[in-house]
């Protein structure tokens, strides 16, 4: 049993078994955090990989702070499996428009028109996920607080125009959903799809991520 909390191991059971029956492997590692390969050995918390055909997660934190990663990891896994608009938008025809997106962080030049269409692939991607995310939190009753989520939520999602804007990706240990004064400017629902980041949350990105 992973938790004493029955919403939580219900909810866990579910997701083993959905990605069961779509030959998806579903990994709770008993670790800090994992580590990806092919993007130069990033650590992240959780992931879903289709290609790997893969959904990870460390847990060796408290449970508040893996849980929902763990939700919107299967939240993915949801948009891949019933192949919706936006993750078609996202991994059309064998590309991925993340790597594209991290390696012109790195450096590589992608023209402006193609940049933009595929940062706002990769932004409206995450948007459909906090959403489904809010709604399987909501269906399986866990006890995450909502308003909370979405702050984090929301200071991911808009983390995707700071990208854009400045060229960055956050530093190991410097998430945007992970600090106080980015959280704080964040509204608690889930932001519309043509909200973009002020020039103030720019700043604090800027100030608390690179
Ligand atoms: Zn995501």
């Amino acid at each position: 049993m992973i938790s004493k909390n029955k919403k939580i191991n219900s909810f866990v059971e579910y997701t083993k078994s959905e990605t069961k029956k779509a030959n998806i492997k579903c990994v709770l590692a008993n670790v800090k955090y994992l580590v990806i390969k092919e993007e130069g050995y990033v650590r992240c918390n959780g992931y879903f990989d289709e290609k790997n055909m893969l959904l990870k997660c460390a847990i060796n934190k408290p449970i508040t702070e893996w849980l929902p990663i763990f939700v919107h990891e299967f939240s993915h896994f949801e948009q891949w499996r019933g192949q919706c608009e936006t993750w078609k938008k996202c991994f059309f025809a064998g590309e991925d428009k993340t790597s594209e997106i991290i390696e012109w962080v790195k450096g590589k030049e992608v023209k402006k028109g193609l940049l933009k269409k595929y940062y706002k692939a990769l932004k409206y991607l995450e948007l459909d996920c906090e959403k489904r995310t809010v709604k399987n939190i909501r269906k399986f009753e866990l006890p995450i607080d909502l308003d909370d989520y979405a702050r984090k939520a929301n200071a991911y999602v808009l983390f995707h125009d700071y990208i854009y804007f400045y060229r960055k990706w956050y530093k190991v240990g410097r998430v945007p959903y992970d600090n106080k004064n980015i959280i704080a400017t964040m509204p608690n629902k889930i932001v519309p799809k043509g909200r973009v980041a002020t020039k103030k949350q720019l700043e604090l990105y800027d100030k608390f991520c690179s």
